[in-house]
Formats: C-alpha cells, sequence, structure tokens
C-alpha cells in the first residue's frame, strides 16, 4: 500500500487500541510494594546507560544518512500513531525480533534478519508494533522483563536470594510474564493499525511460525487459520496443562495465537471503529515520549509536543532539561505506587 494513502490518526490513544486485561495486568504488577520503585531505580542506575552503551557497541544508528530508507519508514509510522520517532538502532541477528527499550532514553531495536527478510510494508507492522509498546506505556516493564530473562542465571549468581525470598519473587516473575504476554496483543493492534491492511499484518506474524521467505507465492493465511480452530478441538487436559507451563516464562506468546487474537480484534469491530475515526484521544499526551511540563494558565500536565495546552490553548514553552519518562509518567508526576 502507498504511505500516501495511509490515515494519520491525530492524538490517537493507546486506550483505543489495548489488549483486554493487558493495564489490569500490568496495574497488578505496579501495585506490588516496592516493584516499581525498584525497576526504575535499576533503570535509571544501571540498564539505561548499559543498553545505550550496548547499542553503540553493537549496532549501527539509523540516521537520515545510515539507512535513510529505514529512518524514512520510522517517521512514517510514527506520523500514522501520532508519537515522535524513537532513536533507532539495527542490529545483527539471524532471529526475527525487534525490541523497544530505555526508560528517559525510549529507543527501538530492529534485527538485521528482519530488514532483509521482510517486505516494506511487513516492516512498518514490526516498527507500529514496537510505537504500540511505547504509546502504551510498556517499555520501563517490557525492558525488566526482557532484562529478567536474559540474566536470570548471572542474578541468581550475584542476588543469592535464600529460598523463602526466591519463593516470593516467583509470583512477581510470573505475573510480570503473564502481563508481558496481553502486552504483545495490544502492540500487534498498533502494528495492524499502522500499515492498516490485514493480510500484511498476518504475513508479518506468520513469519514467526514458518512463513518462508523464499517459496513466498505457496504461504497460504487461510490455512494456517485453520490451525487454530484445529487448537481448540483438543481437550486433553494433561496436554494443555504441559503447554500452559511451557508458556508461564515465555515473555512473547504463541505466534499462532497472535495471530488468530489480531483476527479476533477484526472481527469484533475495534479495528473498523479506528479506521473510521471512532477512537479514543489522548489530549494529555499521556503515554507518549517527550518532555511534560505544566501549563502556565490552567496548570494541567500537559505533553510538551503538543506546542499548545489542549485546555486553554496557552503556548507551551520547553525548558531545556525537560524530563521525560518511558513509562509515560513524568518525574512530577505522583507516584502511583501503593
Ligand atoms: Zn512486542
Ligand atoms: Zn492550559
Amino acid at each position: 500500500m502507498a504511505q500516501a494513502s495511509k490515515l494519520y490518526f491525530e492524538d490517537l490513544s493507546y486506550k483505543s487500541f489495548v489488549y483486554p486485561g493487558d493495564e489490569e495486568a500490568l496495574d497488578n504488577i505496579k501495585k506490588i510494594p516496592g516493584a516499581r520503585r525498584l525497576f526504575r531505580w535499576l533503570i535509571e542506575n544501571a540498564l539505561e546507560d548499559y543498553l545505550q552503551l550496548e547499542n553503540k557497541y553493537y549496532r549501527t544508528l539509523v540516521t537520515e544518512q545510515n539507512y535513510p530508507s529505514v529512518h524514512e519508514r520510522v517517521k512514517h509510522c510514527c506520523r500514522v500513531l501520532d508519537c515522535p520517532p524513537p532513536e533507532t538502532y539495527l542490529g545483527y541477528s539471524p532471529f526475527f525480533n525487534a525490541m523497544t527499550f530505555g526508560v528517559n532514553r525510549t529507543f527501538l531495536v530492529i534485527n538485521s534478519s528482519m530488514v532483509e527478510t521482510y517486505t516494506d510494508d511487513e516492516l512498518d507492522f514490526v516498527i507500529g508494533h514496537e510505537l504500540g509498546h511505547i504509546k502504551a506505556g510498556h517499555v520501563l516493564y517490557k525492558t525488566i522483563a526482557w532484562f529478567i530473562v536474559m540474566n536470570m542465571q548471572y542474578l541468581q549468581l550475584i542476588v543469592p536470594f535464600p529460598l523463602p525470598m526466591g519463593l516470593l519473587l516467583q509470583p512477581l516473575l510470573l505475573a510480570m510474564f503473564e502481563w508481558s504476554r496481553r502486552a504483545e496483543f495490544t502492540a500487534d493492534r498498533a502494528g495492524l493499525l499502522t500499515v492498516q491492511d490485514a493480510g500484511v499484518a498476518m504475513q508479518a506474524l506468520a513469519r514467526f511460525s514458518g512463513r518462508l521467505s523464499v517459496r513466498e507465492g505457496e504461504h497460504n493465511l487461510d490455512s494456517m487459520l485453520e490451525q487454530v480452530a484445529d487448537i481448540e478441538q483438543y481437550d486433553n487436559p494433561l496436554a494443555k496443562i504441559m503447554l500452559f507451563v511451557n508458556s508461564m516464562q515465555a515473555t512473547h506468546p504463541y505466534p499462532v495465537l497472535r495471530l488468530s487474537k489480531l483476527r479476533d480484534w477484526m472481527e469484533e469491530g475495534g479495528y473498523r471503529s479506528v479506521i473510521s475515526g471512532e477512537y479514543i484521544r489522548d489530549e494529555d499526551g499521556e503515554h507518549e515520549l517527550g518532555p511534560r511540563l505544566f501549563c502556565d494558565t490552567c496548570r494541567v500536565r500537559v505533553n510538551a509536543k503538543r506546542g499548545h495546552c489542549p485546555r486553554c490553548g496557552t503556548l507551551l514553552v520547553v525548558p531545556a532539561e525537560a524530563s521525560t519518562n518511558g513509562d509515560g509518567s513524568a518525574d512530577d508526576a505522583p507516584d502511583d505506587e501503593t
């Protein structure tokens, strides 16, 4: 689909595409005493710089000079979903994956295999998916979930939790993974809104379950979706328990399940209402990148990217040191930790 024919969702709020239970599952994690503070401390004191250094050591920053076509696609996707473009890096990896990390400096990493294999439209789905994570305020918690998964064996060496403590941590970890899987369904919806083409979105997702870059013409989406109907016919409780246990510590849902959830959202009419302009607007830029400040006239907190206060129209002046957080909250915002 040509970029010129795309719809642009001005002020689109993540609430228009959030998957049921995503926010509730995330709220449950935020309610765990100390969790939010601990995560933020970890990110601000170590992870943020570590991840940025890792980018500088391993990856290529995408700019107008360096892979300008990818740079242009990121900017285009940001225009569709109405959010500021994050720093984007290309990293070498044979695995299909893209990630969004960071708190104060949110960045996007796209693996080389995706750029090499995916069509431009499918790449837009991937970028839109990641922007969905940013808009929905997932990034802080996604960063932590990723860090835990990647470093579990080292964490256990560095922090020798006594057994009861380790047992106490298990519910937190399982809650993190449970939320993380729901967050993927939310982000897939953002990917679909970016490409505005169900076939492209489905084909991008089907790459995770064996859609080849050779013999493309032989791939059949409909018969893949029939697998979902097959899955529903299995009623072996032991097999289901084994699959459940198997997925408990996964950050991503089974790929075929992602296909069917996206199809459900279309069938339920959620996608159509956003496309037809009936969507929830994020007047305050609550869950987007960009510095936050208070309107001088009415004192509401506003995302400075708006330029003007949405309530009274006062021109916003961005101080040089204005800060923002990737989970969508400002430093001066009340901590919702209980
Ligand atoms: Zn994701
Ligand atoms: Zn105002």
